[in-house]
């Protein structure tokens, strides 16, 4: 099983590139983001509890999200590989999905970053804001979102480092350009 991180801050391509490379490698794709958002949408109790969370662009809690893709990897066991978008997102969540996929008999692949400008990252997510309306995407939280990458997420560069498991790509550029730069890093 090729498990791949998709890694990079808010803004970043991450669900576009994730999209495209699980249809060309026939992975299945894990948003983190997009499971929550629809929890909320529906209204379950889960959506109920992290909405104001996710209103105001502060983290979900480790525990939630741990639940969350342990779920994920029970009802998917029979894939060849994931495309992970939006987790780990903390170092917490990095040791736990060591451990969970260990308990299968699986490791992390590759992590592959998306290195994009801060100015451009913010430009993306207010077009966004105007496109998609998600709630999210307005100036303030735009902040808080950036401030909990910098805090909690940008750590893991160094642990997937230390792995030496971690590539990066310049994420400025058309669409295909991107993805033809991911995917010549991936080796299955
Ligand atoms: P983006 O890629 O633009 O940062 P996502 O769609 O991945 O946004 O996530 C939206 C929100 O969902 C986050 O701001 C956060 O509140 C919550 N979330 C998603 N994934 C995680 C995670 N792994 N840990 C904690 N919170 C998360």
């Amino acid at each position: 099983m090729f498990n791949l991180i998709l890694f990079g801050p808010p803004g970043a391509g991450k669900g576009t590139q994730a999209i495209k490379i699980a249809e060309k490698f026939g992975w299945k794709h894990v948003s983190t983001g997009d499971i929550l958002r629809a929890e909320v949408s529906l209204g379950t109790p889960l959506g109920l509890k992290v909405r104001a969370v996710m209103e105001a662009g502060h983290l979900v809690s480790d525990e939630l999200l741990i639940e969350i893709m342990e779920s994920v990897f029970v009802n998917n066991s029979t894939v060849k590989g994931f495309v992970l978008d939006g987790f780990p997102r903390t170092l917490k969540q990095a040791q736990e999905l060591d451990q969970m996929l260990e308990k299968h008999g699986e490791t992390v692949s590759l992590v592959l970053a998306l290195e994009v400008n801060e100015d451009e990252l913010v430009k993306r997510l207010l077009k966004r804001a105007q496109d998609q309306g998600r709630k999210d995407d307005t100036e303030e939280v735009i902040k808080n979102r950036l401030v909990q990458y910098h805090h909690h997420t940008k750590p893991l560069i160094d642990y997937y480092k230390n792995k030496n498991l971690y590539t990066e790509i310049f994420g400025e550029g058309t669409i295909d350009q991107i993805f033809g730069q991911l995917c010549s890093v991936i080796k299955p």
